[in-house]
């Protein structure tokens, strides 16, 4: 048989050795104790790829395991990369003709095993056999941060759509899923001190139609604990952005107070940047994050909260008299310095409740009086200057680079066919695969402040989860890969030959995906 198991992203080594291992019917899962809940949850993962998929469905009476094989999983304290802090993701996968061992020092380590096997049978299952070449896989990633953002305020995922999406992003090693919960087109989390936020601000006229029709959602305090519950089950930490004081038509559409001009503001059904934002200068506006971010704290136990800060507009600013007071109060000249100082209120807010804030790269922007306070992770995404600049600033930095492979709205291929935004011209895999989040002009110094990268997918032109899967793939695997494997182990040709294998899995999972050129 060929020895190619085409995992993606590509792991640190694999030795492929003599033999081959065979199972009618999928392997008995054992494992130590420590390691119970992963294996529990790895479980639930296939019964749920076996209800998505064909692919096991003529076994599923006989339970389709092979009771005399078995994959082991096994407690290895000696595993521990250099690079490996306590959240280590390292793990070896040994096939063999007799069986399978996974070994790993943590669960995360364990998970990931899981999930590089998992990926085995999607592509390697077939007619109630595992065939697989016996092999020694040994693997850790080269960046912490593997992130996804989903956009859920211009487009209101439901949450199975997200819980399905974070099991494929934990197919692709993924380990970070950070949620926009609000932007000028919707507001998607339920504040009870601010009920208007989702009575109001949650849904929005739907001008496509001649008829009168609102469309949107809010995530319930159930929904929400419960993709977050699912998420930390599969070793994926959920950061929530609520964007402030940009993007802010929902939130003034219900409290037309808190913006200057007092309205009237509705939850906007046009996409752009938009003149009317929170007014600096009423204290109102930090009433509300306070009582935000009780809520974040309550619901999201990661350390990091997005508090947003991209893409400002000052002229409302310029024009109001409390926000020009609030400039003379503070011996200000420039109204754009009040978005520094709200960004750093914002981030002692946090600190306070024992969170770390991230922003988009503008919080580095006019903070001379206002310096950006040290802890705060600026997200590099108009280029990579911003994360250069952050680095260099001692901030820690998450590249999300838009025309350098990471906005995931653009088209996949320069098409008037294809979806994606019309202004921003192609961004192919082969440009995502190509980005890095360590650019040629950081030094060892910069470089070592760069905690990974992450893909984004807006979603101004997205109407159907369907089309998110389009949009995500295959670039967010070329994405994986970028953020898992070490540099010198990645080659763009070796991934298109592995991602046709890849596409198996994704089809066996019924996930879209672009099928067209890939440069
Ligand atoms: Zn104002």
């Amino acid at each position: 048989m060929e020895k190619q198991l085409a995992i993606i992203p590509q792991p640190v080594s694999i030795v492929y050795t003599e033999g081959i291992f065979s199972s009618k019917g999928l392997p008995e899962i054992k494992g130590a104790g420590e390691f119970s809940k992963e294996i529990e949850t790895f479980k639930a993962q296939l019964l749920n790829d076996i209800e998505k998929t064909n692919l096991y469905r003529a076994e599923k009476s006989s339970h389709n395991i092979d009771t005399g094989k078995f994959i082991n999983c096994v407690l290895s304290r000696e595993l521990n990369a250099a690079n490996c802090d306590a959240n280590c993701d390292e793990y070896r996968l040994v096939i063999k003709n007799d069986g399978i061992t996974v070994s790993a020092s943590t669960g995360a380590g364990v998970f990931n095993a899981l999930q590089t096997y998992r990926q085995m049978i999607l592509s390697h299952y077939k007619d109630g056999v595992l065939t697989l070449p016996c092999a020694e896989i040994n693997d850790y990633p080269r960046f912490a941060w593997r992130g996804l953002m989903l956009d859920c305020a211009r487009y209101f995922y439901s949450a199975p759509f997200i819980k399905n999406l974070i099991d494929v992003m934990s197919l692709h090693r993924l380990n970070r899923f950070h949620w926009h919960l609000n932007d000028d087109q919707g507001w998607r989390l339920p504040v009870p001190e601010y009920p208007l936020l989702t009575e109001i601000g949650s849904r929005r006229l739907d001008i496509r139609l001649q008829f009168e029709h609102y469309t949107g959602g809010f995530y319930s305090e159930d929904d929400i604990r419960s993709i977050v519950e699912y998420a930390a089950a599969r070793h994926i930490e959920v950061i929530p952005e609520i964007d402030l004081p940009g993007h802010a038509s929902a939130v003034l559409a219900a409290y037309p107070g808190l913006g200057c001009t007092g309205g009237p503001y509705r939850v906007e059904n046009r996409f752009g940047v938009f003149e009317d934002v929170l007014c600096a200068g009423n204290n109102e506006i930090f009433d509300l994050a306070e009582k935000v971010f009780d809520t974040l704290v309550k619901l999201f136990p990661f350390p990091y909260v997005h508090i947003g800060g991209d893409e400002v507009l000052f002229n409302r600013w310029k024009n109001c008299p409390k926000c020009q007071n609030r400039l003379k109060e503070l011996n200000l000249n420039e109204p754009q310095q009040l978005q520094s100082r709200i960004t750093s209120v914002l981030v002692q807010m946090l600190a306070k409740r024992n969170r770390i804030a991230i922003g988009w790269e503008e919080v580095l922007d006019d903070c001379e009086k206002f310096p950006l306070p040290k802890e705060t992770v600026v997200m590099s995404w108009r280029g990579n200057e911003g994360g250069i600049k952050a680095s260099r600033r001692g901030h820690s930095v998450i590249m999300t680079p838009s025309g350098d492979g990471c906005y995931l709205d653009h088209k996949q291929y320069d098409s008037p066919e294809e979806p994606g935004q019309r202004w921003a011209g192609a961004l192919t895999a082969y440009k995502s695969y190509s980005m890095d989040p360590v650019t040629p002009e950081m030094s060892k110094e910069d470089a070592a402040h760069i905690l990974g990268g992450q893909g984004n997918l807006w979603s101004e032109l997205i109407y159907a989860g369907k089309i998110a899967e389009y949009m995500l793939f295959p670039r967010l695997c070329a994405l994986s890969e970028v953020f898992w494997t070490a540099k010198e182990n990645r080659n763009f040709d070796d991934f298109a030959r592995r991602l046709k294998t890849h596409r198996t899995r994704l089809d066996n999972l019924g996930v879209q995906q672009y099928r067209g050129a890939l440069k």
